[in-house]
Order: structure tokens, then C-alpha cells, then sequence
């Protein structure tokens, strides 16, 4: 007994009973579906990358690590499901698995922004000093201040910086960083100032 394609109803003939498709228009019908929803799920990591620079977590460089992971497992999940397609293999519980990880990203991004956004305690202020810096260009161009920790734990800090803040400061420098506890407990950088 293999499943349709399509609508996962158990099929006895080539042409499903409950939806009425043939196993190959089942097999494009999944396709299809694979892919809008694989570009919904791609939309969602470009809406995380977008609030994560709007509100920067302090803890970034880690909340990315994870998103990274999760995107390339996600995006092999879907190859993997397509092909499985192709051979008309059963895809159910792993097509299930998939869906649910469609929204992740999005439901992310709205994590982060609702956290900053939302977060109306005055921020407080870290002085902290410039033990380095660090740019990655690309499309995706990241500049980080590496600075001293305050935290309990933490030897340094990776503050995300826009350009201007990059330029303005050098290694050695004592720097004010502005720092917001965060409506749901994410402490983000809300701005870096010489001290
Ligand atoms: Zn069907």
C-alpha cells in the first residue's frame, strides 16, 4: 500500500479515490508545494537576518549559528523529500516534519522584533573596551566590535555595529554600549557610544 503524493490518502490504484489524481500529477502537485513553501520558508530566514539587524540580540553571532543550522537541515529535508517524490517513495511523516519547520524563521523574526519593539525599559548603559573588531563582506555583511564583558561568565562581547559605529571606534577604546533587557528576556544593542 503506498500513500498519494497529494493528499497522503492510501491508494490502491494509480488514480487516488479521494483527490482523483494520477501518482505523476500527484508527484508535480507535491513538487509544487515543496517549492512555494520552501520559498516562504527562505522569505522568513531573509525576515529574521532584516530584524536581527533592526534589534540586535547581544548574543548574535550564537542566534545565527542556529538559524544556519536549521536552514541547511531545513533546505536538506526538502532535496531529500523531492527526491523521494521523484521515486514515489512514502514522504509522509517527513513532508509533516517539513511544514512544521515553514514558519520557524518567521515566528523567529517576529521573536525579535517584538522583543525590541516592544521593550519600553530605558536601556542601560555597559562601558566596556575595544579589544578588536571584526567585518565579513557579501551579502550578508556583518561588522562586529569585539569588546570586554560585563557579563558574569562572558570574556568578551561581539556587538553588532552598523558602518558608522564600525568607523568610529578603534581597538583600545572605552566604549558606552547601550544595552535593552528585552520584552520576552533577549538583551539587544541599541547603540554604542565613545565613552
Ligand atoms: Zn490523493
Amino acid at each position: 500500500m503506498t500513500r498519494c503524493l497529494n493528499c497522503g490518502a492510501d491508494r490502491a490504484s494509480d488514480v487516488c479515490e479521494a483527490c482523483g489524481l494520477s501518482s505523476s500529477a500527484a508527484e508535480f502537485s507535491l513538487r509544487k508545494r515543496l517549492l512555494n513553501r520552501t520559498a516562504i520558508f527562505v522569505l522568513g530566514a531573509l525576515a529574521f537576518v532584516a530584524a536581527s539587524t533592526w534589534y540586535p540580540p547581544l548574543d548574535l553571532d550564537g542566534i545565527l549559528i542556529f538559524i544556519g543550522i536549521l536552514f541547511f537541515l531545513t533546505l536538506g529535508l526538502a532535496i531529500w523529500l523531492e527526491r523521494r517524490a521523484l521515486r514515489h517513495a512514502e514522504v509522509e511523516a517527513m513532508k509533516r516534519t517539513y511544514y512544521g519547520l515553514i514558519p520557524v524563521p518567521w515566528l523567529l523574526a517576529v521573536l525579535l522584533v517584538a522583543n525590541g519593539a516592544l521593550d519600553r525599559a530605558p536601556a542601560q548603559i555597559e562601558v566596556a573596551r575595544v579589544i578588536s573588531r571584526f567585518a565579513m563582506a557579501g551579502a550578508m555583511p556583518s561588522r562586529r566590535l569585539v569588546v570586554t564583558s560585563w557579563r558574569e561568565g562572558h570574556r568578551i562581547e561581539r556587538i553588532p555595529v552598523n558602518r558608522n559605529d564600525f568607523d568610529m571606534f578603534r581597538r583600545g577604546d572605552y566604549v558606552d554600549v547601550k544595552v535593552e533587557d528585552g520584552l520576552v528576556g533577549i538583551p539587544w544593542i541599541t547603540g554604542v557610544s565613545h565613552h
